[in-house]
């Protein structure tokens, strides 16, 4: 999609701060970010939220998670612990539509979420 932010970051278009990537997935670091750790891993075909994903995506969603806990070990917060949340529209605060996977660490994490 030529007007989507992370495809854009896909492609090279836009070069944001990456800390891994494979053939399928990107990972770099949040503009915003609301912990020490704040990393976003996104597919690099595109998909707009989790509503559609089809079942043979199974694999590919499997690789954000995947990812997650390599970029978790590699910046060193993987034994303290880590969050990882992916938003899905507007009540959830989704407000970048290509699915992503926030992946925050580096303080305490609390529960109930905001
Ligand atoms: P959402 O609210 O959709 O779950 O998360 C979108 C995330 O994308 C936010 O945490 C926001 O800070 C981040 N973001 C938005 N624009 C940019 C950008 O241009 N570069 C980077 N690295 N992150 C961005
Ligand atoms: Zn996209």
């Amino acid at each position: 999609m030529t007007d989507c932010l992370f495809c854009k970051m896909a492609s090279g278009a836009i070069k944001p701060d990456i800390v891994y990537q494979d053939d399928a997935v990107l990972a770099f670091r949040d503009i915003n970010p609301q912990a020490p750790l704040h990393v976003l891993v996104i597919p690099k075909r595109h998909i707009s939220t989790l509503n559609d994903l089809q079942e043979t995506d199974g694999a590919l969603i499997g690789k954000l998670y995947l990812a997650a806990k390599q970029i978790a070990a590699q910046e060193g917060v993987a034994l303290r612990g880590y969050r990882t949340v992916m938003n899905c529209n507007a009540e959830a605060g989704q407000s970048v539509f290509h699915v992503h996977l926030h992946v925050l660490g580096g303080r305490p994490m609390h529960w109930p979420p905001g």
